[in-house]
């Protein structure tokens, strides 16, 4: 089938609700989608290999730590960046991964908890791509609920000894810095969070192999085995577990755009495809009602979502925005791009399930977007703790 280029999915005119400097990240965004990763994405999908070669051109439009003020980050709005993460992700979720990661869960928290040395040491070199990093917040016993963690850090003299187990991090492998969330032994275990770079002996990492899902990312695992850190790779703001809920939070919000940009890919693939695909007196399968059906289903969530996310954006910029806010955003967007792979993936037959086409490659991963930075499950328990003051978890 020729491949029509994609143009946006606007059914209200949603655009003339954006600024011009909005429209301009997003164009810009989806033109380098469109020029570097579109041509290799099912290429490094069948590969399981990260495009790595892709982290300097992003790194030179900005996309990391886009929407952090100073060290030579690009100071975007939250629309600007929503906008930015949703044309990564219709590229493909696991790049989205990669920059949400080292933006909204590396840079993030080193530009809010660190020393000004730490932001100085880390935030411009990541920025620039030259240095990438992790999250190790889930242990292999421990995902929705990580105040249970077992990894601990012990001060003694003026170090840090750090022991445990981080499990399903992000970029893991390729990381030159771990964030790690620790308990802290000598302060009543409270949660804080370390920056652990990868040479420190007792350090290893291990990638998990066999995923279904997000197979253009690196997913790993990481020990520490008596890892000696100097006190000075604690961030010293951190405190408690709400420091890495906070970075969830940042994390989330651009997830909760991301997934409009899958949808968009699956969406526009299946309309693409309805119209030219004939079956039955030679008529394109577009004209029946119940394709129709699936089309509008699709076109009038994706709208929905637009809107839901664009208000969070726009509280977000206001400094008004609550994290159940967040929540309803990412719970309902994830679901709905996954709704739309799977209506893509049964309007295009046989041909969804091959990777001639990116339906498929969308689904897998929103399977892991939908279990990530709260599952959906956990994101109902937080809007329902919200809206009936009772926690249910
Ligand atoms: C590809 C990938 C990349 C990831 N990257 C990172 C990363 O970079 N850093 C990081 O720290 N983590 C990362 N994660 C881990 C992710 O955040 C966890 O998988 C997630 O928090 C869920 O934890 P779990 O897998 O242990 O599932 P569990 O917590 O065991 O949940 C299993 C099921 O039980 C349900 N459940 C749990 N508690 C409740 C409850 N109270 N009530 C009702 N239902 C409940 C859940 O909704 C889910 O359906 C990644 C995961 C994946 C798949």
């Amino acid at each position: 089938m020729p491949a029509i280029k994609f143009k946006g999915v606007d059914f209200i005119q949603y655009d003339s609700l954006l600024t011009e400097e909005e429209r301009l990240v997003r164009d810009t965004t989806r033109q380098f989608i469109e020029d570097n990763l579109i041509p290799i994405i099912e290429e490094c999908n069948r590969a399981g290999r990260f495009p790595r070669e892709l982290v300097k051109p992003m790194a030179d439009l900005g996309f990391f730590g886009a929407s952090l003020k100073g060290y030579g980050c690009a100071g975007m709005g939250n629309v600007e960046y929503g906008l930015m993460t949703q044309e990564l992700e219709r590229g493909d979720s696991g790049v989205r991964s990669f920059v949400s990661v080292q933006s909204g869960l590396v840079m993030y928290p080193i530009y809010e908890f660190g020393s000004e040395e730490q932001k100085q040491t880390w935030l411009p070199a990541m920025q620039k791509g030259e240095k990438l990093g992790c999250f190790g917040l889930t242990e292999p016993g421990f995902g929705s609920n990580p105040g249970g963690m077992k990894t601990r850090a012990r001060k003694v003299g003026n170090e840090y000894i750090l022991n445990g187990e981080k499990m399903w991090i992000t970029s893991g492998s390729i990381a030159d810095v771990a964030v790690i969330w620790a308990k802290v032994e000598n302060e009543n275990d409270k949660i804080r969070g370390f920056l652990v770079e990868k040479d420190r002996p007792g350090f290893t990492s291990d990638d998990v192999h066999g995923k279904w899902s997000l197979r253009a990312s690196v997913t790993s695992g990481l020990s520490m085995q008596d890892v000696h850190i100097p006190e000075a790779n604690l961030l010293p703001k951190t405190d408690g577990l709400k420091s890495p809920l906070m970075c969830l939070n940042q994390a989330r919000y651009g997830i909760a755009w991301g997934a409009i940009g899958a949808a968009m890919s699956c969406y526009d693939c299946a309309l693409q495809y309805a119209i030219l695909r004939k079956q039955w007196r030679d008529q394109p399968i577009a004209s029946h009602q119940l394709v129709q059906d699936k089309l509008t289903w699709m076109i009038s969530e994706i709208t929905k979502a637009q809107l839901l996310v664009l208000q969070v954006g726009r509280l977000k910029d206001a400094g008004k925005v609550e994290h159940q806010h967040i929540s309803m955003a990412k719970r309902n967007n994830v679901w709905m791009a996954l709704e739309c792979a799977r209506l893509s993936r049964d309007i295009l037959g046989a041909n969804g399930v091959a990777d001639d086409y990116p339906i498929m490659r969308h689904m897998m991963n929103l399977e892991s977007v939908k279990t990530y930075e709260g599952t959906h499950d956990v994101h109902s328990l937080i809007i329902g703790q919200s809206v009936t003051g009772i926690d249910a978890f």
